[in-house]
């Protein structure tokens, strides 16, 4: 398999209380975000939050998983599927890679069925922005419904 590839990530600060259950889910079956790494032996660094809006752990986090090894930054799915979604999502994706040379992934485990229905009754990601930010946890009915 050679090299671990090395990840930390990052949480909404409305879910402080998330055991990660989802996201270590689908790090381990390689889903949503992490159907990039199949074949891969992954490591996990690090697993915080945010701290709040507007995010002030986010000018922090990553220097300490990168002195643990990170690679790769992933911001989990809640920021994305929260109502309402990270306001700040696009600020900590540029931030981070320029401040600490990080890759940044938007999304963990994929979006669950009950998230995506209401998101799409109520609109929310109909802007043209969203589409990419959704790329890889939109995945499909039956994989979302698993995550329900
Ligand atoms: S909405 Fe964004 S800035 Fe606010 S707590 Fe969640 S991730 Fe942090």
């Amino acid at each position: 398999m050679g090299e671990p590839v090395r990840v930390g990530i990052i949480i909404c600060d409305r879910y402080r209380t998330c055991a990660g259950g989802k996201c270590l889910r689908a790090l381990r079956q390689r889903e949503g975000a992490f159907a990039a790494y199949q074949g891969r032996e992954v490591e996990l660094v690090g697993y915080t939050t945010c701290s709040g809006c507007p995010g002030g752990n986010i000018e922090y986090a990553p220097e300490e998983m990168k002195k643990n090894g990170a690679q790769v930054v992933h911001l989990a799915t809640g920021m994305l599927v929260g109502y309402p979604p990270c306001p700040h999502i696009d600020a900590f994706r540029r931030f981070i890679p320029e401040k600490y040379g990080l890759e940044v992934v938007i999304g963990t485990h994929p979006i669950p069925q009950k998230y995506y229905l209401t998101h799409e009754h109520c609109g929310t990601w109909e802007d043209p922005e969203w589409p990419s930010r959704l790329r890889l946890t939109l995945t499909d009915e039956r994989t979302r419904k698993a995550y329900d």
